[in-house]
């Protein structure tokens, strides 16, 4: 068997990869784009994910990637028919008056994004009540609103970007592992696969969590740490109508809510926008077809690491879910007395800077890393998947920047931090 290139992983980086070198292939019997996803789509990090699509980051590199995906997810579904579940329900990011640092950074991030064409604007704690109806928050409270934002729902989006891949030529093999890969003179050649050896011109691991090992397999160990985040979901508040679960939420349009095959009123009941709390510690998104709403840590200093990604425990502890309902209810009351809506363990591959590892291996040519996404990648996918193109067909990397991304940047002895590039 034989791929011009072979991408190894069926994430939201894997799917998007294949897209955008289909699209460039013109011959795709000639130059074979194939995938391999050893489960199934979405079986590491993506298909778990919040999917939640913000423009707030600290590094304007990654704000500008932001921008461009959250463009390319938004017209998506115009533009090619294919569900991603798109709900463009804002995000606001907030901090409190105890956190003067992170008040000072949300106020310069905004204008750093502003600058880049984001629409995003700096919010007080009166034009915060009006955007989340109910939200108690201290009238020294400093929040950035995107009206743009929102979420996708992670595993259509998967499946929507493969088919739109196939259709350009792509082939995905599902349920076909890469055990190794190959290389000689210092270039790659190919892989071993449980369907058996693929010659290759160019090799890209996209594998998430299990990256780190098959490099080391070659001898190479990139800073990579895999951990285990918790979230917790609990059913929304109902609507003021349906009782006295006030406050009424935020109304939006059926088109922007309305999931597929869904009756308008569950479908619209009780969302709100997106909140990344960093006083309270959690972000919170809805989940519209399953009228409830997922919260998670903001960061990820007390998740367990994981020595083998394949070890995770899918139960999740009492202690989260008591955590998520106290904490969520200290900004939207009406949580308090929502029942619990299910949980999820997943996985994080966290970089000592949180950003992502994304480039040609040293060494070894026609081999490349991308991963390490730290907790925030999937809202970059489509930016990812362009730049990884670019780089593969030697064309101007222009949908990322090289340099920030470097996979040989660590030099050794670096500390681990960040919060999902906030
Ligand atoms: C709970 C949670 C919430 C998140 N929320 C958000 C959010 O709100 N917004 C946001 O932007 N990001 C979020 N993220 C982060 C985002 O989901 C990830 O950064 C992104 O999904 C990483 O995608 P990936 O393609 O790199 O890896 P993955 O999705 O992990 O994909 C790797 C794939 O490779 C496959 N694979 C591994 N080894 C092999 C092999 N040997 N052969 C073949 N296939 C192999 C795996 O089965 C897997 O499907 C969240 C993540 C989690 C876990």
């Amino acid at each position: 068997m034989r791929a011009r290139i072979l991408i190894v992983g069926g994430g939201i980086m894997g799917v998007s990869t294949a897209l955008r070198c289909a699209q460039r292939t013109a011959d795709p019997n000639r130059d074979p784009v194939v995938l391999l996803e050893k489960k199934h789509l979405g079986a590491g990090s993506s298909g778990r994910s919040g999917a939640i699509l913000r423009q707030h980051y600290h590094d304007a590199v990654v704000a500008r990637m932001a921008r461009d995906s959250l463009r390319e997810y938004a017209g998506f579904e115009e533009r090619t028919g294919l569900p991603l579940g798109f709900h463009r329900t804002g995000v606001l990011t907030l901090a409190g008056p105890t956190q003067p640092d992170w008040c000072q950074r949300i106020r310069e991030n905004v204008a750093m994004l502003r600058d880049l064409g984001i629409d995003t604007e700096l919010v007080d704690a009166t034009r915060m009540r009006a955007l989340v109806p109910g939200i108690q928050v201290a009238n020294e409270a400093v929040g950035a609103w995107e009206p743009g934002g929102g979420f996708v729902d992670p595993n259509r989006t998967l499946e929507s970007f493969a088919k739109l891949a196939r259709s350009h030529g792509a082939t995905t093999r599902i349920g076909v592992e890469l055990t190794g890969i190959r290389v000689a003179n210092g270039r790659v050649t190919g892989a071993r696969t449980s369907e058996g050896d693929y010659e290759a011109e160019q090799v890209v691991v996209v594998a998430g969590p299990w990256t780190r090992a098959l490099f080391r397999e070659l001898g190479l160990d990139f800073p990579l740490k895999v951990v285990r985040p918790e979230n917790h979901y609990l059913a929304v508040p109902e609507m003021a109508s349906d009782g006295e679960e006030s406050p009424r939420p935020r109304s939006f349009s059926l088109e922007e809510l309305q999931e597929p095959g869904q009756a308008p009123a569950r479908a619209v009941r009780g969302l709100h926008p997106v909140l990344i709390d960093l006083e309270h510690g959690f972000y919170a998104r809805c989940d519209p077809a399953h009228a409830r709403t997922r919260v998670g840590h903001v960061d990820y200093d007390d998740d367990h690491e994981l020595a083998d990604p394949d070890s995770l425990v899918e139960e999740v502890s009492d202690e989260l879910k008591r955590w998520t309902r106290a904490t969520l209810a200290k900004r939207l009351p009406p949580y308090a007395r929502r029942p619990d809506a299910g949980s999820i363990a997943a996985w994080y591959t966290l970089t000592p800077d949180a950003q992502a590892l994304i480039g040609p291996v040293p060494g070894i040519a026609g081999l490349f890393i991308v991963t390490g996404f730290s907790g925030h990648g999937f809202k970059l996918g489509p930016s990812v998947g362009e730049g990884v193109a670019q780089m593969l067909f030697d064309e101007p990397v222009t949908a990322l920047d090289p340099d920030f991304f470097s996979p040989t940047r660590f030099k050794g002895g670096e500390s681990w931090g960040g919060r999902f590039g906030l």
